[in-house]
């Protein structure tokens, strides 16, 4: 099998000329629900050209990413290790925040580009600004970026997210805040952002960023972390009224719109037989927010929670040529694609502690995951309760369970906030292919051959806590107002006069 592997890589990437290293696109949806997609399931989401990517790729059942928030999962996507390695906990990052996506972790771009390669990220950063610009994309491997560099509920947005502008929009935001600006590289362009052009915005930088770099016969890399879908939900002209779901839903159809003008793009470039594109998403969906959350289908609970419901996601690995399409119920993690790159482009792997693992051979068909485990941690994790749960084979064990507000609302108890802390030992057993909305715990005493299993899970867990070493908390490093992007950094008061 390896024999294989190297056979196909070998003809098709050769090492000793550029223009046939692969390209590499990840799209990352934010606060996206396994049920929110159509190619999952949704019955009135409009997202014809995801679906087409999982009708035309490999979709995947069992995939995961490493929190159920923001920024600890994207810095477990970008550099292919768990968040309490690189210090991105408890929570997420702020506008203000000292702390950021520490510079020796070593990112997906800063993998590549010593092979010559372009990169670029658009969308919502997240990973922290810093003083002077310390954490932005740009000083993390990124050639360029574009984008608002955390999440756009952070800032006063009433006045921003509504079309026609005539319509009274939903929350308020963080009134106290800068208000949401847009960079470009490390210098504010617009301040607010105008949010009803902002795809565009993206999609055209997306198109320039793709044509220039085949034009030039460079490799590349385009990380496209989108905030669609993220509250307070958006959508310009073009969307705003179009699907069947409402504001979340017009939020998502627009995004697919995005996602639709990149494959155009790859096609009118003829590269994309050249590109591998892959989208997950970042957590689960926000169901606080009702009908205006997203939907984790049939898993149970959302966004803060260790249940499946706050970290399995939707997944698609699409490469017209190179991926057969098909459904794989291997299990899979945003961690896994650091070293999949890394694997398919012939770059060294950062010589630290990784948890990814390489996933090509399941990629190309040529054999199953080498994933036999996930590990969840809470959105505070602490080396004083560790992991909540454990998945091993179709095996999850909790560990610890807890509601939260993020997932408050729904009829089940266990996701709201009232559900305080609890410990379980021994854990709460599911079988997640005969139960994957963790509803029936199996019992120890009636389930023959359990005991060898949670044997093998504690066993799991042990090895992992072992080479754990927590990073040093940088969102504990706290926030100072001043630092909070603002337009016109002398003028007062501060924030409102942040407006350029
Ligand atoms: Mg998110």
């Amino acid at each position: 099998m390896e024999r294989a592997l190297f056979a196909f890589l070998s003809v098709a990437l050769c090492s000793s000329c550029l223009a046939s290293l692969p390209n590499f696109i990840v799209i990352f949806a934010d606060d996206l629900g396994y049920g929110d997609l159509g190619c999952y399931g949704h019955p009135s989401s409009l997202t014809p050209n995801l679906d087409r990517l999982a009708a035309q790729g490999l979709r995947f059942t069992d995939f995961y990413c490493t929190s159920p928030v923001c920024s600890p999962s994207r810095a477990s996507l970008l550099t292919g290790r768990y968040q309490t390695r690189s210090g991105i906990y408890p929570g997420v990052l702020y506008p203000g925040s000292i702390g950021g996506l520490p510079l020796n972790e070593t990112t997906i771009a800063e993998v590549l580009k010593p092979l010559g390669y372009a990169t670029a990220a658009v969308g919502k950063w997240h990973l922290g600004v810093g003083p002077n610009g310390t954490y932005l994309p740009t000083r993390q491997g990124f050639d360029q970026y574009l984008g608002i560099p955390y999440s756009h509920d952070m800032g006063p947005c009433w006045n921003l997210t509504c079309f026609p502008p005539d319509i009274k929009c939903f929350g308020l935001c963080d009134v106290g805040t800068v208000k949401v600006p847009l960079m470009k590289n490390e210098v504010i362009e617009q301040q607010p952002v105008n949010f009803l052009d902002l795809e565009r915005a993206y999609s055209d930088f997306a198109t320039n960023f793709i044509t220039v770099s085949v034009k030039n016969n460079q490799p590349f890399f385009l990380y496209y972390p989108s905030h669609h879908t993220h509250y307070p939900q958006y959508a310009g002209p073009g969307a705003t009224g179009r699907s069947l779901r409402g504001p979340f839903g017009d939020a998502l159809l627009e995004f697919d719109t995005t996602v639709g003008k990149i494959l155009t793009t790859l096609e009118q470039t003829g590269a994309i037989n050249r590109t591998l594109v892959f989208f997950t998403a970042d957590n689960g969906p926000e169901l606080m927010r009702q009908a205006r959350g997203g939907n984790s289908g049939l898993l149970k609970c959302g966004k803060g929670t260790t249940y499946d419901g706050g970290m399995r996601e939707p997944a698609i690995a699409f490469w017209p040529g190179t991926i057969k399409p098909g459904v794989t119920h291997e299990l899979a993690s945003t961690l896994d694609i650091l070293p999949t790159m890394a694997r398919l482009a012939g770059a060294p792997l950062p010589s630290v502690q990784l948890d990814g693992v390489d996933m090509t051979q399941l990629l190309l068909g040529l054999g199953k995951s080498r994933r036999e485990a996930m590990m969840f941690y809470p959105t505070d994790p602490s080396e004083k309760y560790s992991l909540f749960a454990l998945r091993l084979w179709k095996y999850k064990a909790h560990f610890y369970t807890r509601g939260t507000t993020h997932s408050g609302t729904v009829p089940d108890k266990d996701c709201q906030v009232f559900s305080v802390l609890k410990a379980h030992d021994p854990p709460l057993i599911f079988d997640l292919e005969a139960d994957p909305s963790e509803n029936y715990p199996l019992s120890l005493e009636k389930k023959p051959g359990l005991r060898t299993v949670l044997a093998r899970i504690l066993e799991a867990k042990a090895k992992f806590e072992a080479s754990m070493v927590f990073g040093e908390s940088q969102i504990g490093k706290g926030s100072d107002r001043e630092l909070e992007p603002c337009c016109s950094p002398l003028c007062v008061p501060k924030p409102s006069c942040c407006q350029c």
